[in-house]
C-alpha cells in the first residue's frame, strides 16, 4: 500500500503517519525527519537545508526530490510506504509520479488532513518532540512517554515561523489537493477532531484498500 499524506504543518500528519506505520507495516518517509537528521549531523545536505528550514521556507525541490528518489530505492519501501511531508510542490508531485512509474509502482491513496488554520498556531506552539525517538507530544510531557528521552521544541514551531510555514503551505501545497483530486486519488479527512477519531477515519479508508 503506497500512501501520500497531505496536510498543513500541525495538521497531525506525523502522528497519523506513525500510527499507520505501526498498523500497516509500511516504510515511513518523512522528508522533515530526514532533513532534521541531516541538520543535526551537519552533513552538506543539512548545512544547505538549515537556513530554509529555520525561516519556515521550503528546501529547494531539486534537493528534496533527489533525497526521496534515493529513499524509494531502498528495499523496505517495496512492502509499501507512506510519504509524510512530500510532495509539497507541483514540481515534486510530478517528479514523484515519474519516479514511481519508473519503479513500476503507483500511489494507492492520497489522504489530505484538513485543519482550521486558527487551531494550528496554538497546536504547534505547544508541540514537543522527543530527541531520541521523535515521539510527538505536547508541552505537558516533561519527558518522552515512550522512551523517557528529552522533549524539545522545534525551532520552526515558534509563532512567527509557523505563520510563514502556513503561508508557504497555502501557496505551494494547496494546489496539490486539486492535482490529486483530478487523478481520482484524493480523500479529505477532517483533522479538527481528537487524534484517535482522525485515525479511525484513516483506518477505514486504508482497510478498504487492503
Ligand atoms: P515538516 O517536518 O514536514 O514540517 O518539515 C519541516 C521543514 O523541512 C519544512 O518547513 C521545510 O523547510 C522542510 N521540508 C520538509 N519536507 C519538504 C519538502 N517536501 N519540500 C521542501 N521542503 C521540505
Amino acid at each position: 500500500m503506497n500512501i501520500v499524506l497531505l496536510g498543513a504543518p500541525g495538521a497531525g500528519k506525523g502522528t497519523q503517519a506513525a500510527n499507520i506505520v505501526t498498523e500497516y507495516d509500511v516504510a515511513h518517509i518523512s522528508t522533515g525527519d530526514i532533513l532534521r537528521a541531516a541538520v543535526k549531523a551537519q552533513t552538506p545536505l543539512g548545512v544547505e537545508a538549515k537556513s530554509y528550514m529555520d525561516a519556515g521556507g521550503l528546501v529547494p525541490d531539486s534537493v528534496v526530490i533527489e533525497l526521496v528518489k534515493e529513499r524509494l530505492q531502498e528495499n523496505d519501501t517495496e512492502k509499501g510506504f507512506i510519504l509524510d511531508g512530500f510532495p509539497r510542490t507541483s514540481t515534486q508531485a510530478v517528479a514523484l509520479a515519474t519516479e514511481l512509474s519508473e519503479l513500476g509502482r503507483d500511489i494507492d491513496i492520497v489522504i489530505a488532513v484538513s485543519v482550521d488554520p486558527d487551531v494550528i498556531v496554538e497546536r504547534l506552539a505547544s508541540r514537543r518532540l522527543c530527541r531520541n525517538c521523535s515521539y510527538i507530544g505536547s508541552a505537558s510531557d516533561t519527558s518522552c512517554p515512550v522512551c523517557h528521552g528529552e522533549m524539545y521544541q522545534r525551532d520552526d514551531d515558534r509563532a512567527e515561523t509557523v505563520r510563514n510555514r502556513l503561508e508557504v503551505y497555502e501557496k505551494a501545497t494547496t494546489p496539490l489537493i486539486e492535482y490529486y483530486r483530478g487523478r481520482d486519488l484524493l480523500t479529505e479527512v477532517d483533522g479538527d477532531r481528537p487524534v484517535e477519531e482522525v485515525y479511525a477515519s484513516i483506518k477505514k479508508l486504508l482497510d478498504k484498500l487492503n
